[in-house]
């Protein structure tokens, strides 16, 4: 299954609703979007302000802005999380599946760093049948939880990726330069770091299979293992890639270069799925729990 939106809609979708959009989602048909991230809510998502008015029996208007949003505005189909109960918090938030061509929905393309597809969407009194409602009202906050407890691993995983192809460049090119009359992988200052890149992202990739194990024995500590992992990959991640580029000296920064490339890649993934702050104070929360 693709996304986290595809994830969402499996998870917590009325069987009409799932049956309608996960088989297109995870043959590649149909592209899921999960919006969750407003313009003034984006660590605090508990505080988010687009606003669904109307009910269970009528059906609900969603109205407000969403950004940074994975793969919009092409999306097929978005999760859009809306408060339902105003001045609740993450106790009066909603979930519901919203088709992209739903009329009073609009959005723009933002352009990163990186080449990440990713937009603004804007809600104009879009109308929202109540059978797209993903669990109860009032509990999407939940829904959206339970997606990332799922996801974050594989965001880990997209980090160990990017770090072991951060590592294999750096030891073939400390092989081929040769400076002061040797390859560089014969100083200290070199083959010191590579092998401490090796350990890392060997860690790295260890503590995400442990999270996706966790998740798929149902561990009730998958929250603290999921958020380890994306913690702990993104930031070795980050470091391997900068060290990388250190051990290749000026042709790591050539524009289109593999590590140029990665260099910039390498950045979101400690901000997205929740920063990696939020994730020790996850982390730290549910050493706590009881
Ligand atoms: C490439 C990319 C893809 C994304 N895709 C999606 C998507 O598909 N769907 C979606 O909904 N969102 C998406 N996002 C948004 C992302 O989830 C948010 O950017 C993220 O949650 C942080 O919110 P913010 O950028 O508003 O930063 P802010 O919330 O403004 O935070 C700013 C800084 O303050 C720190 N901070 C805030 N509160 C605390 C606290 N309590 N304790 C410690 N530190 C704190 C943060 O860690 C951060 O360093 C994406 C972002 C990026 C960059």
């Amino acid at each position: 299954m693709q996304g986290l939106g595809g994830v969402t809609i499996q998870q917590a979708g009325r069987p009409e609703v799932a049956d309608r959009w996960v088989p297109a989602i995870a043959n590649g048909e149909a592209v899921a979007a999960f919006a969750l991230s407003e313009p003034e809510h984006g660590t605090d998502a508990g505080a988010i302000e687009l606003a669904a008015t109307g009910d269970p029996e009528a059906g609900y208007r969603l109205s407000g802005v969403k950004t940074w949003i994975s793969n919009a505005p092409d999306a097929d189909v978005y999760v859009v999380f809306a408060r339902t109960t105003p001045d609740a918090g993450a106790k009066g938030v909603s979930a519901f599946v919203v088709p992209a061509d739903s009329p009073g929905l609009s959005g723009e393309p933002i352009e990163l760093l990186s080449g990440h597809p990713i937009g603004r969407l804007t809600f104009d009194g879009v109308q929202v049948p109540s059978s797209n409602l993903l669990g109860e009202p009032d509990h999407g906050f939940r829904v959206a939880m339970r997606t990332l407890d799922r996801f974050r691993p594989s965001v880990g995983a997209f980090a160990v990726g990017m770090a072991q192809a951060a590592l294999d460049h750096a030891r073939e090119h400390a092989e081929r330069r040769h400076a002061f009359g040797r390859p560089i992988r014969e100083f200290q200052a070199v083959s010191h770091p590579l092998a401490e890149m090796a350990t890392r992202t060997e860690a790295a990739r260890l503590l995400v299979y442990a999270a996706a194990a966790a998740y798929d024995a149902g561990s009730p500590g998958v929250t603290k293992t999921s958020a380890m992992a994306k913690l702990f990959a993104t930031e070795t991640a980050q470091w391997v890639v900068d060290s990388a580029v250190q051990i290749e000296g000026a042709a790591g920064l050539v524009a289109g270069s593999p590590l140029e490339r990665l260099y910039r890649e390498v950045r979101a993934p400690r901000i997205y799925e929740g920063t990696s702050e939020i994730q020790r104070e996850i982390i730290a929360r549910e050493l706590y729990r009881t």
